[in-house]
């Protein structure tokens, strides 16, 4: 048997092709952004960046009804996104099976709220396996594409951070044989619904949960591991492997389908415990339904709601422990704050809204960052594509003087995602708010993923290069300017006059990532500061470029200096210094 060490997300991926996917859609989004790019290394399967969660679910429900096998995966928040369609296919259910991995963000590593996900299997009535370690990763994959189509239902399996991005050892199978191939087959009925087939779907739909709920008590993936004492265990995904190393002698039943839950298996295992402990991170999902079962335990009367579960965190909650068992050898790692890179296109930007005491309302992606000090640029943030609605609503209720501060900024990838509908309601409402999208053509922050502004699919081919100016002209907008926010004071008075009109203006600040891999970025030689000449007035400081340090010195005023292994010679800082400091390095 064949074996490699493979992060969850590199599981699930291996889980595609094995189990036959034919097709996988997804937006990019931290936790889950590498299972797709993973999947691109299985050429059978066609797999593409979709311009949001929405639109990659509904390319999946496509390929499922042509009778293909198909993958879709988000992080958490952006099941908020899809839940239109996914209410809606769990009555039509498939024809090839269908699964959505979601990658939940517990302590919000790089997420805007903790929500669990499990919630949303109960909501949609969707069943949901929940791997524990990277093997069952790619097991629960194939199992649920199996499940997909057994059940005719849609399939989620549950990640969060800790199993996407942690490696273990994985058998390798060899993929599936033998699934049909997909044809149009007519089926009106079952996928066409209004309100007269939606009726006669629901409680097919009830009755394939009940059916699942008895298939998984006779399955190996719900399983009892016997230890001893008086303490029973139940739990599920990553929250297994704290539990197990907390309470190696106790017994588990160790749930892989969290949704529907084998109730008779809870039952008989509970009963045999004098305490029976739920452990389980984020909601107490587990929890509430073993008590409405007339069970009693303990969970998170005990357990954190909030964040992340640690073995110590267990230990403290359920055992008294006093100290938390440390995470890691003790080492002093050094702090290293979320900044933007430097060279990054959108710091001028910010700079120049701080100057302009702007009002602004943000949106997700790595400009986000303009929040943080010394740019301080940043006044609302809520979700993807929300800045420019949030603009438009402040300023309608806003008097005439403070309305024309209000700016909305978002990101190309952003604007494509859900800020288009914003802008077009800002128009045709009369709303008169400024709003300035920044194109650094590609979605940068989760990784520098491909969208339609980059000209370039998932696989790097090349594609139709969306036109920003147009589509903005398209919705009404009368004002629609390009500038290149190296040009510091040209953007800043750009801004300032936009700002001041009293209808609705887009201003693109058009200047690519300095991380995109591919040759469209030029590197220049680093600068230097010439110390003759700087004053340390410590204006350039407040670009917040990492490469700018501040030096002090004995008895005398400190000085700037710029760290040449870090500098990429965008010019930004020079153009702040009133005393010309700065001067370019000679590169041999
Ligand atoms: S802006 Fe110029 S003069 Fe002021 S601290 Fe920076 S390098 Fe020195
Ligand atoms: S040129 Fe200045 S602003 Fe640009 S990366 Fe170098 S130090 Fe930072």
């Amino acid at each position: 048997m064949k074996k490699a060490i493979l992060s969850g997300n590199e599981a699930f991926a291996r889980g595609a092709h094995e189990a036959g996917v034919r097709l996988a859609s997804a937006y990019p989004g931290t936790p889950s952004t590498e299972i797709l790019e993973n999947v691109i290394k299985y050429p059978e399967i066609d797999a593409s960046w979709a311009t949001n969660e929405k639109v990659s679910l509904e390319v999946a429900i496509g390929a499922s009804f042509g009778g293909a096998r198909a993958l879709v995966t988000t992080k958490h928040v952006g099941v908020n996104v899809m839940a239109d369609p996914l209410f809606t296919l769990s009555y039509t259910g498939v024809r090839g099976g269908l699964v959505i991995v979601v990658a939940d963000d517990p302590e919000m590593h790089s997420s805007q709220n903790e929500q669990d996900s499990r919630n949303y299997a109960k909501f949609a009535k969707v069943p949901m396996f929940e791997p524990a370690d990277s093997q069952e990763a790619l097991d629960f994959t194939r199992l649920a594409f199996e499940a997909s189509e057994k059940f005719d239902t849609p399939v989620f399996i549950r990640s969060t951070t800790r199993i996407s991005h942690s490696k273990s050892i994985v058998e390798l199978g060899e993929p599936v044989q033998g699934l049909p191939e997909p044809r149009l087959e007519r089926d009106p009925g079952k996928l066409v619904m209004l309100p007269a087939n939606a009726r006669k779907r629901h409680p097919m739909v009830e009755q394939r949960l009940r059916d699942m709920a008895e298939w998984s008590a006779t399955q190996g993936f719900n399983r009892v591991e016997e230890g001893s004492g008086e303490i029973g265990i139940i739990t599920a995904g990553v929250a297994y492997q704290y539990a197990r190393e907390v309470f190696p002698e106790a017994s588990v039943l160790k749930l892989g389908l969290v949704h529907p839950l084998p109730k008779g298996l809870i039952r008989d295992f509970a009963a045999r415990f004098k305490t029976v402990y739920v452990i389980e991170e984020l909601d107490p999902f587990l929890e509430e339904q073993i008590r409405a079962m007339g069970i009693e335990v303990l969970g998170k009367d005990k357990l954190p709601i909030c964040g992340e579960l640690t073995p110590g965190r267990i230990e403290a909650s359920l055992l008294g422990a006093k100290a938390e068992l440390p995470l890691h050898s003790g080492e002093v790692i050094p702090n290293r704050p979320p900044n933007m890179c430097p060279g990054c296109p959108h710091r001028g930007v910010f700079l120049g809204l701080n100057r302009l005491k702007a009002y602004v309302t943000g949106d997700i992606g790595c400009y986000t960052l303009g929040f943080l000090p010394p740019l301080s640029a940043m006044d609302t943030c809520v979700c993807m594509g929300a800045s420019i609605g949030n603009a438009t609503g402040i300023s309608r209720v806003l008097p005439p003087e403070e309305r024309s501060k209000v700016v909305a900024v978002i990101g190309d990838s952003t604007f494509l995602h859900s800020g288009i509908t914003g802008l077009m309601d800002m128009v045709y409402n009369k709303s008169a708010a400024t709003v300035i999208i920044l194109d650094n053509r590609i979605t940068a922050m989760t990784g520098r993923q491909e969208n339609p502004t980059s000209g370039f699919t998932l696989a790097g081919s090349e594609a139709y290069e969306v036109d920003l100016e147009q589509i903005c002209r398209a919705v009404g907008v009368k004002h629609v300017q390009v500038i290149d926010p190296y040009e510091i004071d040209k953007t800043r008075e750009l801004i300032r006059s936009e700002m001041a009109r009293p209808e609705v203006s887009v201003i693109i600040t058009r200047r690519p990532c300095m991380l995109i891999k591919r040759d469209v970025v030029e590197i220049k030689p680093p600068l230097y500061v010439d110390e003759d000449k700087c004053t340390a007035c410590k204006a350039c400081l407040k670009l917040g470029c990492p490469a700018i340090e501040w030096q002090d010195r004995e008895g005398a005023k400190g000085k700037c200096h710029v760290n040449k292994h870090l500098c990429v010679g965008c010019g930004v800082c020079e153009q702040v210094c009133k005393f010309g400091a700065f001067g370019v390095c000679h590169v041999e």
